[in-house]
């Protein structure tokens, strides 16, 4: 082992989180280490995001060719071979990961270590290469950031089949004819859409009430339509009671409703949910408290070693690329900045979040159960547009969504936003920085909005609060 090295700032996981503070530390001037055990860019990068995008871009242009006769357009075929799509989303991954590669690291200042991270003491890492060569690291301050990885339920045959994570699903080389996937959450639904419009027969099982199950019941309903509409095969609410592998098929039994049914398919993927990554780290040799469900954190991103700070997937969810970074911003202001400057950590529960499954599902803060348990009917109003009532969503046939705000009744403070619509994640942001900076729904009546855009939808809801909530009331006691 060589002799110890010693740095102001030590970051654990080449993530978008950890690539945020090493990043911002090296422009600050600070000596900076970033390890990483495998492949920087983190998931985002190599297993998630970008490849998981990429597809859905490709699937978006396939899946024009099957819809376009409900815009007058007569394809001479519908055949088409998707293999391409594959070997782009390889090339896009390697172009993102390109500029978050060592080389590209090193030239900004960021000193790279490749190899599995563990701690020694409270202030002491030891970083194993993959050919076994030791290091001895000292921080000052250490971050953690390593993520998360797929959860694989303990379903009887599964361990022993070959199936598929997002790990490893985007090195298939070739689009399976049929896909089973299992989990209906944002990974899975994501997938199950864009493999079946790049030709795949994709069969989608959730254990629990709904696609999305996370989500407004309406959002459910929805994309369950839509995934119908394009001939997913859907089992909600069923249990998955063994998988067996026999003649390069997976054969998985699931019981829905009592009615026990054998649904066989060429590829499997797990999609059943995350945990953190933290088996590697020894951080009971740093005294960090930790639980099978992450690393707790402060207000400002730290354990309970003040020096140790834990951002993104690690800490427990929600799992997003831009929490991960946001986290990892704020810690670098607690690093940077003297006392007063510290930034506290956004409150999660207004943390914007998008599935990319088409129409899109974006949203934020409480739902309406969960807004009328809270604080009562009475101090609440829900206000809700169809997208059939929106004229460009009547001209680009997309009118099978809705945007849903949930509000204090009076003030029409914001409490919670759903939006299913094609490119919802964009529309979203009007709401998100109007929730940021405390602007009720009722102002954004003001907002002029270009004729004719989808979120006109918003500015439409806005008058609701005047004539469905003001000028109702004022009806009613006129009535009384
Ligand atoms: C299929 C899929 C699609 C997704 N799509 C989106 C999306 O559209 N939008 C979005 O916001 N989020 C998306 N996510 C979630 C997003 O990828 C994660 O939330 C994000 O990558 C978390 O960043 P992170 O920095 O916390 O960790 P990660 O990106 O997981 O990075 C952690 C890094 O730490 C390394 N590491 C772990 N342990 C050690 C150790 N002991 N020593 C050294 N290195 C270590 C790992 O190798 C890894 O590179 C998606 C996830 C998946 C799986």
């Amino acid at each position: 082992m060589e002799e110890i090295k010693r740095y102001p700032i030590v970051v654990i996981g080449a993530g978008p989180g950890g690539l945020v503070v090493a990043n911002g530390a090296a422009k600050a001037g600070k000596k900076v280490l970033l390890i990483e055990k495998q492949h920087y860019g983190g998931d985002c990068t190599n297993f998630g995001c970008i490849p998981s995008k990429t597809l859905i871009s490709s699937a978006e242009v396939a899946h024009a060719t099957q819809v376009g006769q409900e815009y007058g357009i007569v394809f001479e075929s519908e055949k088409f071979t998707a293999t391409g799509a594959l070997d782009r989303i390889r090339k896009i991954i390697a172009s993102v990961r390109s500029h978050e590669d060592p080389e590209a690291l090193n030239k900004i200042g960021v000193d790279t270590l490749t190899g599995v991270a563990s701690f020694a003491d409270p202030h002491t890492l030891l970083v194993t290469e993959a050919g076994g060569m030791e290091h001895k690291i000292y921080g000052k301050n250490i971050v953690i950031a390593t993520g998360s990885y797929p959860f694989i339920p303990p379903i009887e045959g599964l361990k022993d089949s070959p199936y598929l994570t997002n790990e490893t699903i985007f090195d298939l080389k070739e689009i399976p004819k049929s896909l089973g996937i299992l989990g209906a959450g944002p990974i899975g639904s994501e997938l199950a859409q864009g493999f079946q419009r790049l030709g795949s027969e994709v069969v989608l099982i959730e254990s629990q009430r709904g696609i999305m199950p996370g989500e407004e019941e309406e959002t459910s309903k929805v994309i369950a339509e839509m995934f119908q509409k394009e001939k997913i095969g859907l089992h909600i609410l069923c249990e998955t009671n063994y998988i067996a592998y026999q003649n390069g098929k997976f054969v998985i039994c699931i019981a829905e409703k009592n009615e026990k049914e054998d649904v066989e398919v060429d590829q499997l993927l797990i999609a059943t949910g995350r945990r953190p990554n933290i088996a590697d780290l020894q951080l009971e040799k740093a005294k960090v408290v930790h639980s099978e469900k992450g690393i707790p954190i402060d207000a400002y991103g730290r354990t309970n070693q003040t020096h140790i700070f834990a951002i993104g997937d690690v800490v427990g969810g929600p799992l997003f690329t831009h929490l991960a970074e946001n986290h990892g911003r704020t810690v670098l202001t607690t690093l940077l900045l003297p006392g007063p400057f510290k930034k506290k950590l956004d409150r999660v529960q207004d943390v914007p979040r998008c599935t990319y499954t088409d129409p899109e599902i974006a949203s934020f803060g409480l739902q309406e159960k969960e807004a009328l348990a809270k604080y009562g009917e009475k101090k609440i109003a829900t206000y809700t547009i169809s997208f059939a009532d929106i004229d460009r969503a009547i001209c680009a046939a997309r009118t099978e969504g809705f945007v849903k705000i949930v509000t204090k009744k009076w003030s029409s403070k914001i409490l919670g936003v759903t939006i299913v619509a094609p490119r919802a994640g964009e529309m979203l942001q009007e709401l998100t920085l109007a929730k940021l900076h405390n602007i009720p729904l009722r102002k954004l009546r003001r907002l002029i909005h270009p004729y004719p855009v989808y979120s006109d939808a918003i500015r439409q809801l806005a008058d609701q609060w005047l004539t469905k909530t003001i000028l109702g009331s004022f009806r009613k006691e006129k009535k009384e």
